[in-house]
């Protein structure tokens, strides 16, 4: 993987359970219709869980199609001898669509101006290159919108020849909220777009709309593709969707403990004086902190050592953090941390860190940081 270490020797790391990941995928097959194609998000690194190693996973499960949100993320699957298609979201620039064709891959083209370039650009090298269109239908991001999208869909069928018009999709706002209203609408306005291709005469092999979210709550929003990103990496996109039995996260975070010291009443710990001894205490300091992506507390959270919770103390820096372990009977230098994931009957889950670092829990698996080894068991 680009700028992640596969075998670092730094004693904080993030550890992959594989297994977990190959259940996961079996669990889902299991889960959804078997003529529904399945196209696996593996962008920004599998959000931090390693691009190559899931999208193989996800060949492996029987997913179709994978995608991705930048050129450089789509060409390292393909250097890693990845055959399967490859989607870009968003919007690519004339460059980047050369690339595309270089390496085999699909690219959403969603106006006629830029229909005209490509265009010319496969015909000029005698090929014909799958695109999608993307329906821009309630999320004002990419595609075009709802409404206007027939003139489009009929330039590039009837007039580009290089172009094979392979795919539509439409991504939701809130797919994954108990509130289904704007889904529901969004799902609407994508219906009259299908409405009128048939009307049209035009049929698109590929039609996509449903994230995880979808995926789990809005059945009717199938179609033929789903496309996930978080879900077979063990974590839910919300507290409300659909549970999958047996379903679990495949990322830890860990670490070894370097150093532990005694406090005195009245010592101070870590940056801005936020915590003060008021007895004798035990702490570890750990080898972790908010430059690896660990949240920015103070005070606030806990980690896992011998089973048991200890406490954050004090402001957390950018390469290290302390914590309590006073109550432990049994602790030594190069102890086993756990800061995300289990240990003994314990399990600090990714929602613990979504409160404590204020933020989602797609921030919370993408923000561990690249210096952070990643380790697969
Ligand atoms: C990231 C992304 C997904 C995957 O979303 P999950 O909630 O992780 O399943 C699907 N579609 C698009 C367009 C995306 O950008």
């Amino acid at each position: 993987m680009k700028n992640q270490t596969m075998a670092g020797i730094r004693s904080a790391w993030v550890e992959i359970d594989y297994t977990q990941l190959l259940k996961n995928f079996e669990l889902i097959n299991a889960d959804t219709p078997a003529h529904l194609k399945k196209l696996c998000v593996v962008k920004d690194q599998a959000y931090g869980h390693g691009g190559v190693i899931v999208a193989k996973a996800a060949r492996d499960a029987g997913y179709h199609y994978l995608a991705v949100e930048t050129i450089d993320e789509a060409i390292e699957l393909r250097e890693a001898e990845i055959t399967l298609p490859i989607l870009i979201f968003g919007e690519v620039s004339d460059a980047e669509f050369t690339a595309c064709l270089t390496y085999n891959i699909t690219c959403c083209v969603n106006d006629i101006d830029k229909a005209k370039r490509f265009n010319a650009a496969c015909l000029a090298q005698g090929i014909h290159h799958p695109i999608h269109i993307e329906i821009d239908s309630g999320m004002s991001r990419w595609g075009v919108r709802w409404n206007n999208a027939l003139p489009v869909i009929e330039f590039i069928t009837n007039e580009c020849t290089g172009l094979v018009l392979e795919g539509m999709m439409s991504h939701f706002a809130m797919s994954d909220e108990a509130d289904k209203t704007y889904a529901n609408l969004q799902h609407s306005r994508f219906m009259e777009v299908i409405t009128a291709l048939k009307q049209a005469n035009i049929s698109i092999p590929l039609i996509h709309m449903s994230n995880t979210g979808g995926l789990l709550d809005l059945p009717h929003a199938h179609f033929n593709m789903v496309r996930s990103g978080i879900l077979h990496l063990g974590v839910y996109p919300s507290l409300v969707c659909k549970r999958i039995e047996g379903l679990k996260p495949v990322m830890s975070v860990k670490a070894q403990i370097p150093a532990l010291r005694q406090l005195q009443p009245g010592d101070c710990v870590g940056y801005g004086m936020h915590f003060t001894a008021s007895k004798p205490m035990q702490i570890a300091v750990l080898p972790i902190g908010y430059g690896d992506g660990y949240p920015r507390v103070r005070n606030e959270g806990y980690v896992l050592i011998g089973g048991q919770q200890c406490s954050v103390v004090g402001g957390n820096a950018m390469d290290a953090m302390m914590v309590d372990v006073s109550h432990l009977t049994n602790v030594a230098v190069g102890d086993e941390v756990v800061l995300m994931g289990g240990q003994g009957n314990e399990w600090i889950d990714p929602r613990d860190l979504v409160q404590w670092k204020k933020t989602v829990c797609y921030e919370i698996l993408t923000g561990w940081r690249a210096r952070l080894p990643r380790r697969y068991v």
